[in-house]
This record gives structure tokens, C-alpha cells and sequence, in this order.
């Protein structure tokens, strides 16, 4: 809190003049020469300057005060270049005390800049996006206070939505300046979601709406601002009461958020910025830019990962501000929505049917939001590098998920051609959907079990459209990763329960809790190690802190009430681990029984195949589970020694080749030596070519995501196993790295739809 009795400080009379230099008639060249006058003079400043970005990069003068008058829209400099370039190119303030002995300086004499020493630049950002630099610059030498930099950053993030706003220049004069991207551009990413989808673009981070920006009544937003501080503080509040007891690591982080949410370092910036004459939700914005900037760069991931808890916070906080939580978000009928990340459940507090695609500035196949948008069939493209800076509201956008690009504002042929993939996709969806009774036989009559991955209670709508003989992989962590906090026991009976009513007489095999490595939960971090996938992770934590997995497998019985249960464990590494965990079940169903509660009426426990450490020994393993179900995305990670969550190296070996299919094919031999029922449920399941040689292999239940079903059905309809055997067999012995197209020849040669 400022001190009581002293003078607010801070731009609020200048924005207010600034203002009124634009209220007034005339040429909008001679409102932007008053506005820097009015900078100028109120800084007492002897110079201040307005360049602003080109469509061609170059920065251009276009007002000043102080500089020779001659140098406007004269005095451009290259992208890049000079000090202006620098502040562009960092989008960060510079305050030097001798500017022309800075080494990035770029002398030009048009502008009569010879005299001045002292500088302070800082950019105009719009959105994260700098538009543009505000200078200010004085002959002495000397370095401009901490306020100084603050306000006039103030002024400068009001200036560039007045100018986006095209309240400071006309059309016109703007004609070629970059405030929003207009060229067509095509930006790649990694797919998280397949699809392919064209629609408008919708930021979830708005900015806030120039309106909304400066205020007068500084009293009046502080209140507001209070009250919504007060909000987000009792919010953590409840949630951390919410874990008392039951996870010591949960608190860390909510710790974390508790501690910043009452920094009084934070309030007081925001407090400030208030004062200043910027409303509660800039005020947040003005902050949170100066955080970006001050701590984005930093290169310590723990310091990274702070920025993150900030975004989040100053996110809740300007929901609080909004009053309704911020979530009626009204769309456009096809909406493509563009965020640098979401949380928990943020997807689906949009209208899933006016929701097209999904692009993501940063995230992981394996985030909540990734994890959303494949269960809702939502095409995503995530890690798509300076999106945000890309995009407007309103731009037109593709989002191709089969490839992992997206293109901005598109050509019209680009258009046209996408159109036509989306019209083929739908026919081809539409194919599939006709085959979904039709049993799959193979031509020579094996029968191939086609079950669905699933994970929330929304997959469960589509099980029936999908014509799946059951679910082979439930992902129970699913629940827990799209949950603002841990789903305790009933929410967890209910939702088994739901998923064994949606399932009727079909299958369901409930995967315990698969946490850590790449899933990781906001409210239960375990410590930072240095290699999560192959860390504390899984049934390892399972077995470790049995608390959480003993009241899984308890809800888990409780919702089957009487009727069958399957469960299986992740990544067990030993035989040990998995006699450990199969005998918590054993217990949990005799704690049932003792207080007359129904046990299953058949239990089936097994596990997945994942760490190849099992693989020599399938003879040890075998005689005790009921079942297996080998995961290839872990399995193959395991194999090659390739981070699965990398492009860099996840698509470098392929699944397709000596070394896989030969692990995958002792797994199927051991089993059916011993009459063990074996699926696979990793996503080349789902992979017509993939399924055909896991088809080939003798495997005949696969388990895939539920696009794949389809296709991997029309396979199955087109194969003969015995002919793809064989073929196989012999492709089995061969040198080469990859297989793939030997396969392809061969699924051609035999007439098969892969
Ligand atoms: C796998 O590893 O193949 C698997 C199915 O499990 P998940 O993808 O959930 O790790
Ligand atoms: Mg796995």
C-alpha cells in the first residue's frame, strides 16, 4: 500500500490529457505531435518519439518531440536495428545513461540526435506483441527512475491499443503498419488431437478491451481490485483446505500460489498501477507483462515454471474481476480457439458444438487440454511458437492436426483445398460409421476384438457410435488431470460407475491411476526429478503411498457392485510389483466383504506390458496375471530409449521395425503358450498399417483411440491373417532400420486396406 498523505504519483493527469489531445479535431498527424509534446513535457523530457513497426519490419518515425521534425516518416530503421530494434527484438524497456555509447546505437543524423545522452525506450505492446517504441531522451546523463520506466510503460501499453484502435492515426497512415498481422502465414507445431478444421480465431486470453483501460475513478477500481484479490485469496484458501491431511506434496504448489497471490509485492504493483489511472483489469495486464518480461527469460526450469503459476493466477484473478467467473464466453458458430495453454476443465467450459479447433502456443500431447480435445474429437495443434503473436480475433484460421500446422489467414486456394480434405474426411467418417455392427473377422475368420481407449465421462457418449466391443484401457488419471483439485472417493465411484452403466455387458478393463512422468497434477507434485519418465512414477507411487491407490481400488469395487471387474496396473517393472499390487486388490475385496458390501462377481487382474525388463520374464509373470495388455507408447519410449513427449527423437525409430515387432511378437508367443488373454492398447493400435501387422503378429484384441476404430476395422474386414503372417515372418529377419515399407508392399500385394 502506498503511504497514506503522500502524493499519488503516476500518469493518470497525463493520460487524461492524452485524452483530450485526441478528443479534438483536425489531422490525426498533428493529435499524435501533441500527444508526445504532452509526454515530453510532463516527463520532462526533452525528447520523446513514436516509431512504429511497418508491414516490412523497418521501424519508422512517425512523431516527435525534440528530434529534428524533418526525420517523421523519413528516419526508418531496419528490423533489428539500432536501440529501437533491440527494445523491439526484447520487448523489454531500455534505460540507459549514454545512449551513443551503447553498442547496438545506430547514428542518424537526419534526427539531430547528437546531444542527447540519457534514454529511455520502452515498446508499445499489444497482446505480448510489440507494435511499436516509445522513447523518451534528455541531453545529461543519467538513468531514469524505476517510476519513470513504470509510467511510462503505462503510457505506452495505453498508446498501442489507441493506436490498434485507430483512435491516434487513420486508416489510412496505418495502411502498412503492422498493429495486427495481416499476411498469410503458415506456422508449424506438433499434433495433439487429429483432424483438420477451418474457422475464425477466438483468443481465450482477450486482451482487455481498450474501453476498458484508463479510468477515473482510481478509488472506485481499487475496491474492485480488492474484492477480486480477496476472491482469488479465499479461492486457494478453499482449495488448500481441500488437501488438508491427505497429500503433503499437493500443498507445495498451492503453497506456492497461496504465497504470490499474497505477495505484497504483487498487490503493491497492481495497487499502482491503479493509481495511476488504469482500471483493475490493466492494471493486471501491466503487471503481468512485467513479469513476462522479467522473469520469462530466465533460463532455471523452476523459475520457467514460476512464470507459469503467475499466468495462472493472473488469469484467476481477472475471472474474479469479471464477476462470473469469466466463463460465458458467447463463440462464433465455428469457433478455432487459440490459447497459450489451458487448464483444467477450461476447454470444457466452452460450447462443444460451436467449437471447432484448438491451437495451442505450448503444452504436451499429454495435457489436459490435448487430453480434452481428443476425447471431444476437438482437431488440437499445440507448441506452435509465437502463435499468439500470429493471431488476432476474428483472422481466419486452419487447423491441420493431421499434419501439425496451422495456417493464418489463408489463401484462398489454400482454403478451397482444405475444404475439400474436410468434405473427404467426412465422407470417409461417414463410410466407417456403416461398418459399425459388422463384426471384424478377418477373410480367414479370426475374430479381432476392437476396444476403445477412454478416460472421461464424455468418451463414454461416444461408445456405442463407435460400434466398440468394449473399453480396453480406462485411464483413470484422466479424472484426476482434468480437476481443478483430487477427485476423492465418491467422485471416483461415480464415475467407474458411470462408465460400467454407459458399458453394459461390454468389457471394461479400469487402468489404476498412471501418474507422474509426463501427467503431472497441478495439486499433487511429487519432487522435481531430473528424469520423470523414468522416475517416481505409476504403480511405483502406488505402492509407495498405498493411501491413494487403496481408495481407488476401493471406489473402484464399490462401483462395480457385484457386477465383474478388470484393473490393471501401469508401468510395473518387475513381477515383485505386480504381486504387490495384486494383492491390495485381493485385500480391498476382502475389506469389502467384511462389511457386507458385494465383491465382483469375477476379477480379472493383470497388467500392462510397458518396461521391457518384463519381457525376460513373461515365464514368471505370466502364470499370475489374468490378463496383459502390452503399451506400445511406453513400451517403444522404454525400447529405443526416446523421450515419447519429444519430436525430436519420438518419431525417430519406428514401431515398424526389426527390434519392436520382435519384442512385440515374443509377448504374443509367451502368452499364447500359456493361454493368456493379451491386447495392446498403445495408439498404433488404432493405425490401420500398424494393426496390421500387430494382426499379423497373431494378436486379436486391440485397443486405440476411438477414431481409429474405423479404419482399423476396414483392415481387419480386408486382411487374410495367415497370408500377412507369413509375410511378415519373413520381413521379421531383415537389417534394415524400418520395415514400413516392405509392410506397405506387402499389405498392398495382399489387397489390404492399411
Ligand atoms: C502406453 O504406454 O502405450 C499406454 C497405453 O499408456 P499411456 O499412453 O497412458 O502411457
Ligand atoms: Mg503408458
Amino acid at each position: 500500500m502506498p503511504t497514506p498523505g503522500l502524493a499519488i504519483r503516476g500518469p493518470r493527469s497525463l493520460l487524461r490529457q492524452i485524452r483530450e489531445a485526441m478528443a479534438g479535431v483536425g489531422p490525426t498527424q498533428a493529435k499524435l505531435n501533441m500527444v508526445v509534446r504532452t509526454i515530453a513535457v510532463s516527463m520532462v523530457a526533452e525528447v520523446c518519439t513514436i516509431y512504429l513497426r511497418r508491414a516490412s519490419g523497418e521501424m519508422e518515425l512517425f512523431a516527435t518531440e525534440g528530434l529534428d521534425p524533418g526525420a517523421v516518416h523519413v528516419t526508418r530503421l531496419k528490423a533489428g536495428e539500432g536501440l529501437v530494434g533491440e527494445i523491439m527484438r526484447t520487448g523489454r524497456p531500455l534505460n540507459l545513461s549514454d545512449a551513443p555509447s551503447h553498442p547496438a546505437f545506430s547514428y542518424r543524423p537526419e534526427t539531430g540526435e547528437d546531444p542527447f545522452h540519457a534514454m529511455l525506450g520502452v515498446p508499445l505492446l499489444r497482446g505480448g506483441r510489440a507494435i511499436g517504441v516509445l522513447v523518451v531522451q534528455n541531453r545529461t546523463s543519467r538513468i531514469y527512475a524505476e517510476d519513470d520506466v513504470e509510467d511510462l510503460q503505462i503510457i505506452a501499453m495505453v498508446l498501442a491499443e489507441m493506436v490498434a484502435a485507430g483512435d491516434l492515426l487513420s486508416r489510412e497512415e496505418l495502411k502498412d503498419v503492422e498493429i495486427a498481422p495481416r499476411r498469410s502465414e503458415r506456422l508449424k507445431g506438433a499434433k495433439f488431437a487429429d483432424g483438420l478444421a477451418f474457422g475464425v480465431a477466438v483468443l481465450h486470453e482477450a486482451p482487455v478491451a481498450v474501453g476498458r483501460l484508463l479510468s477515473d475513478d482510481a478509488a472506485a477500481e481499487e475496491a474492485r481490485l480488492a474484492a477480486a484479490i480477496t476472491g482469488l485469496q479465499t479461492q486457494i484458501e478453499a482449495m488448500l483446505d481441500g488437501h488438508s491431511g491427505v497429500l503433503g506434496a499437493s500443498y507445495d504448489v498451492l503453497e506456492t500460489y497461496k504465497m504470490l497471490a499474497h505477495s505484497r509485492s504483487w498487490n503493491h504493483s497492481l495497487q499502482e498501477a491503479v493509481h495511476s489511472g488504469l482500471t483493475a483489469e490493466a492494471a493486471v495486464e501491466r503487471v503481468r507483462s512485467e513479469h513476462r518480461a522479467g522473469i520469462g527469460q530466465a533460463r532455471d526450469p523452476y523459475l520457467r515454471e514460476r512464470v507459469h503459476d503467475l499466468e495462472d493466477l493472473n488469469d484467476r484473478l481477472l475471472r474474479h474481476l469479471a464477476g462470473d467467473g469469466g466463463k460465458s464466453r458467447s463463440l462464433p458458430d465455428d469457433a478455432i480457439l487459440i490459447a497459450r495453454n489451458l487448464g483444467p476443465a477450461d476447454l470444457l467450459e466452452y460450447d462443444r458444438t460451436k467449437l471447432k479447433g484448438l491451437l495451442l502456443e505450448e503444452g504436451s500431447s499429454a495435457s489436459h487440454a490435448a487430453i480434452v480435445a481428443r476425447a471431444l474429437q476437438i482437431p488440437c495443434v499445440g507448441r506452435i511458437a509465437g502463435l499468439r503473436d500470429r493471431v488476432s480475433e476474428g483472422d481466419p484460421v486452419i487447423v491441420d492436426a493431421e499434419i501439425g500446422e496451422t495456417y493464418l489467414r489463408p489463401r484462398s486456394d489454400v482454403v478451397k483445398a482444405v475444404t475439400a480434405r474436410i468434405k473427404v474426411r467426412a465422407e470417409r467418417r461417414a463410410g466407417f460409421a456403416k461398418l459399425r455392427d459388422t463384426p471384424a473377422f478377418t477373410r480367414d475368420g479370426a475374430k479381432i476384438a476392437l476396444l476403445m481407449n477412454a478416460g472421461l465421462a464424455i468418451d463414454l457418449d461416444i461408445l456405442a457410435e463407435t460400434g466398440a466391443e468394449g473399453i480396453g484401457l480406462f485411464r483413470t488419471e484422466f479424472q484426476f488431470m482434468v480437476s481443478e483439485d483430487l477427485p476423492r472417493f465418491n467422485a471416483q465411484a461415480d464415475l467407474y460407475g458411470r462408465v460400467m452403466n454407459a458399458a453394459g455387458a461390454l468389457p471394461v478393463t479400469f487402468r489404476t491411476l498412471d501418474l507422474g512422468g509426463d501427467k503431472v497434477l497441478p495439486y499433487l507434485q511429487a519432487e522435481r526429478e531430473d528424469n520423470p519418465a523414468l522416475g517416481w512414477r505409476a504403480v511405483r507411487m502406488g505402492l509407495d503411498r498405498p493411501a491413494l491407490l487403496r481408495m481407488q481400488l476401493r471406489a473402484l469395487i464399490a462401483a462395480v457392485a457385484g457386477r465383474p471387474l478388470r484393473v490393471m496396473f501401469p508401468l510395473v517393472a518387475t513381477v515383485e510389483e505386480f504381486r504387490l499390487a495384486r494383492a491390495m486388490v485381493d485385500r480391498e475385496v476382502a475389506w469389502a466383504l467384511r462389511r457386507g458390501r458385494p465383491a465382483p462377481s469375477r476379477l480379472d487382474v493383470g497388467t500392462m506390458i510397458e518396461a521391457p525388463s518384463l519381457l525376460w520374464h513373461l515365464d514368471a509373470l505370466l502364470p499370475i496375471a489374468d490378463f496383459v495388455s502390452v503399451g506400445t507408447n511406453d513400451l517403444m519410449q522404454y525400447l529405443f530409449a526416446a523421450d515419447r513427449g519429444n519430436p525430436r527423437v519420438s518419431d525417430r525409430y519406428d514401431p515398424l521395425s526389426p527390434p519392436a515387432l520382435r519384442a512385440l511378437k515374443a509377448i504374443e508367443e509367451a502368452c499364447a503358450r500359456t493361454a493368456t488373454p493379451v491386447s495392446v492398447c498403445g495408439e498404433m493400435a488404432g493405425r490401420p498399417l500398424e494393426a496390421f501387422a500387430l494382426v499379423a503378429l497373431g494378436f486379436e484384441a486391440l485397443s486405440m483411440p476411438p477414431a481409429g476404430i474405423g479404419p482399423v476395422k476396414q483392415m481387419v474386414l480386408s486382411c487374410d491373417r495367415g497370408a500377412a503372417s507369413r509375410g511378415l515372418d519373413g520381413l521379421l529377419a531383415s537389417s534394415a532400420g524400418s520395415i514400413r515399407q516392405d509392410i506397405e508392399a506387402l499389405a498392398r500385394k495382399l489387397y489390404i486396406a492399411a
